[in-house]
Formats: structure tokens, C-alpha cells, sequence
């Protein structure tokens, strides 16, 4: 039921070129303050999806400041994840309810996870519980007056529906405080009086998916791959997912193809995670829509690659003269923080925290239809110095606002704040915010 994951250490040294001085300072001084108390981290995917590929980058980033710090995932039965992607797709916005069976499923396998918790000892001063797939977990186990409990919500809760959301929002008062990604998530009449704070997703630069990698090499592995390095290739980097809308990048695609002869499109969805069930559902519907096109390539077994997953979504992204994002729901999006890094002109879905990363015209285009898509894909290709000015914009604002220190700040200063009596430092880089008072 609970499994943990294990890193080789990292060094904060190794980071402090990208930092400025204040955030190297203040990162230390945070770490410093909560370096007595053991710290974990829950959450219900090891592999695929934002919340994976932050985590496995910050704990060993946390346990480098001298915090100690544990991932644990949690591994319930399938069933579990049927139900939790519902609540996923639902606290969305899609219409429907959860049947009274689907809910006590839900609860049963939380009631599994406490009492897997309770059976091995697992303690912790500091627990940051992500999604809403372990939001009860704070009521059902019982706890000591001196632990933290942090709910993460990386989900885009713009929308709810309501069937869903009203009997999850009291859950929330369990928590000793709330993580959004974005202001504009967080929900009328949440947590009581718990205190809820603001930490937008960050990437790690230097992992092998986000380390600069050069054009020779990323044309040898698109090119293994089946991509003609001859001709313009445009990508995007998604797992199989209705809210991706797969569907809209490839008419966006045949759209700009009418300009562009010879286009090529890669949907990269190599990582399903194992806490998503529709993947399969979804990527059948996509094959079927790119209706044998030889120059729309869909990647989706990770079985027997010639790369690293992750060299191969770095290779793509470097080989693409635009990448696509063309979400219709997205609580942050990794992907956009990562083409934009490696310079590129991301265009983006009109929704969510892609609004927050991408600037319209400045560091890529934010499009509300596939029609506008196809138009913005054919204006950057035909414009290699547009392409060049968005991306260089696009790659620093990613270094000044969404690289892995920043949300370790933001998350050790918001736990900084239930751990001790006063607080020594300042509270820039985590946003305590107002919360709207009432349920709407
Ligand atoms: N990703 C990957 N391989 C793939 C597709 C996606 O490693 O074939 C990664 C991607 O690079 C990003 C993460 O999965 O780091 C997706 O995070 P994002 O926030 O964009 O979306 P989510 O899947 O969490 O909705």
C-alpha cells in the first residue's frame, strides 16, 4: 500500500548559478529554521504526470539543505484510480456525480492507506499531502499536536462541479494549510480558517530532460524516431488526456499544414502515469482521428526506446521549431515551463497556468481555438526572429520565476510558518492570500 522512493543526493552548490544571491540566502535561512524536523511527502503516482516530476526533483533537492526529507506513494488497488480520475476530471468541471459506490471506494482505500501508515510507524513533523487523492487522509489519521499537515492542490479548481466539490471542501479544515498553484484556484469558502498559500510548479534545470541539449543531438533521436530532420517539426509533450485536447493539435496542425508543406507533428504521451486509467481510451480516439497521417506521429509505448525518456522529451522539445500546449483545462503545465526554458515559442491553450507562464506575444501565444493555433504555428514558422525573440523572453522568464528553488522556498516557508513560534525571516516568495468567503 505505501512504497518509497529513494534518490542519489544532489548539491544545492550545483543550483547556485541560476539563483540570485537573495534566493540562495533565503533559501538557506528557510532550510535552517526546519532542519530539527522530518518531513514527507504523499502522493498517489511515482511516474508520469507534473506532480511526479516535480517530486522526484525536490526531495532530493530539500534533503540537499540539510531537511530531511521522504517521498512515500501510495499504491491502492485500480479501482481507487478509477474513481480518483473522476474526482480529477470532475473538480475540472466536467458534469456528473460520483455514485455512492465510487465513493466508498474512495474512502476505503484512504482507510487502507491509514492503516498502512499505522502499520509501519510512518512519522513525519511535516506532511505535504498532493491532489485530491490523498485529501482525506488528514481526517482519518489521527494526529499529534505537533505535526504539520499541508495539502497540495495541483489541479485547475477555476470551475467545479459542485456534486464533487461540496462534500470534498470540508475536508480541507483538517489541514493546518492549504498549497494552491494559482490564486484563482482556490475555492470559495475552503479550510475554515486554515491559511492558504500560493506556490505555482517549478522545473528542475538540471535534469537530463531540461539540460540544454544540442541540435545535432536532438535531430539524431527525433530521427530515430521516424522524424524526417529535413523538415519542420512541431510537438507536443502530453500524457494521452482529454484536458491535452489532443484532438485540437492535430486540426491546428492539418490547418497549418496548408502553409507549411511538409510539416511533421509528434503528441509525445510516453509516460501515462499510473494513476491516470483513461490513457488508453483517450489515445485510441487520437489514432483514430489522425486517420493514418504519415507525418502526425503519436509516441505512447515507452517499450523498447533507444533514449531515456526523458533525453527523448528533451531531443523533441529541442528539434521543434514551435511546441504546442493547446490544454483546455491545465493546473500549471510543466511542459510550457520546459519549452519555454530551452528557448522555444510555446503556444498554449487560453486556460489555467499556461495564462500565468506565458505571456501573450511576448514568450509565446495563448489561443482559444485550433483555428487560432494553426494561424499562430503558421506565423512563427514563417518568422524565425519572432521565434528567436519569444523564446530568449520565454527561457528568462522561466529562469526569474519557475525553476526548482523557488517553489522549495515557497514550500519550506510555508511549512516555516506552522513549525515555528516566530518567524525570523521575511515572507517574500510564499503568498498567504486572502481567501473568498463564501461557497460559490
Ligand atoms: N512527460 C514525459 N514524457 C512524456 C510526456 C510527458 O516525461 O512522454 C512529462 C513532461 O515532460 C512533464 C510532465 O510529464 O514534466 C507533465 O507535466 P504537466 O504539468 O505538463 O502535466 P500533467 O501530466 O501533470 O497534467
Amino acid at each position: 500500500m505505501l512504497s518509497r522512493l529513494t534518490y542519489p543526493p544532489v548539491s544545492i552548490e550545483d543550483y547556485a548559478r541560476l539563483l540570485s544571491p537573495i534566493m540562495l540566502r533565503d533559501l538557506m535561512s528557510a532550510a535552517k529554521e526546519v532542519q530539527h524536523l522530518r518531513f514527507v511527502h504523499l502522493n498517489s503516482t511515482a511516474v508520469g504526470g507534473g506532480v511526479a516530476e516535480i517530486l522526484q526533483s525536490l526531495v532530493p533537492m530539500m534533503n540537499s539543505l540539510g531537511v530531511e526529507t521522504e517521498r512515500i506513494v501510495i499504491t491502492p488497488a485500480p479501482e481507487f484510480f478509477q474513481v480518483t480520475k473522476r474526482i480529477h476530471n470532475l473538480l475540472q468541471g466536467a458534469e456528473g456525480a460520483l455514485s455512492a459506490e465510487e465513493w466508498n471506494t474512495y474512502y476505503g482505500a484512504i482507510q487502507g492507506v491509514v492503516e498502512a501508515i499505522q502499520t509501519h510507524s510512518l512519522q513525519a513533523d511535516v506532511w505535504f499531502l498532493h491532489d485530491p487523492q490523498l485529501l482525506p487522509l488528514a481526517q482519518m489519521l489521527p494526529k499529534s499536536p505537533s505535526e504539520t499537515r499541508l495539502w497540495v492542490c495541483h489541479i485547475d479548481l477555476t470551475a467545479p462541479n459542485r456534486h464533487v466539490m461540496g462534500p470534498l471542501l470540508p475536508l480541507t479544515e483538517h489541514y493546518d494549510g492549504l498549497i494552491f498553484s494559482l490564486p484563482s484556484y482556490v475555492p470559495a469558502g475552503i479550510g475554515g480558517n486554515t491559511p492558504v498559500y500560493i506556490a505555482p510548479p517549478a522545473i528542475d534545470p538540471l535534469t537530463v530532460k531540461n539540460t540544454p541539449m544540442g541540435e545535432a543531438e536532438a535531430l539524431a533521436i527525433v530521427s530515430s524516431m521516424g522524424i524526417d530532420p529535413n523538415r519542420p517539426l512541431i510537438t507536443q509533450v502530453s500524457r494521452f488526456d482529454f484536458w491535452k485536447d489532443p484532438w485540437g493539435v492535430i486540426t491546428a496542425f492539418r490547418i497549418a499544414r496548408e502553409e507549411i508543406p511538409g510539416l511533421q507533428l509528434a503528441l509525445l504521451g510516453l509516460n501515462q502515469a499510473t494513476d491516470d486509467p483513461e490513457g488508453q481510451g483517450v489515445l485510441n480516439s487520437v489514432s483514430e482521428w489522425a486517420n493514418r497521417d504519415p507525418d502526425i506521429h503519436l509516441y505512447f509505448d515507452p517499450a523498447n526506446l533507444t533514449a531515456s525518456i526523458d533525453s527523448i522529451v528533451n531531443a523533441f522539445q529541442a528539434a521543434s521549431a514551435v511546441l504546442i500546449q493547446k490544454s483546455t483545462r491545465e493546473g500549471f503545465g510543466l511542459t510550457v515551463t520546459e519549452g519555454m526554458w530551452k528557448g522555444r515559442a510555446v503556444i498554449g491553450g487560453n486556460v489555467g497556468g499556461i495564462c500565468t507562464q506565458i505571456d501573450n506575444g511576448e514568450t509565446g501565444y495563448l489561443v482559444d481555438s485550433p483555428e487560432e493555433c494553426g494561424e499562430r504555428i503558421v506565423s512563427l514558422l514563417k518568422d524565425p526572429t519572432l521565434r528567436a525573440r519569444m523564446g530568449a523572453a520565454a527561457r528568462e522568464r522561466v529562469r526569474r520565476d519557475f525553476l526548482l528553488p523557488r517553489l522549495t522556498l515557497d514550500y519550506l516557508q510555508a511549512a516555516r510558518k506552522h513549525t515555528t513560534a516566530q518567524p525570523a525571516l521575511n515572507d517574500q516568495g510564499i503568498n498567504k492570500i486572502e481567501k473568498p468567503a463564501t461557497v460559490s
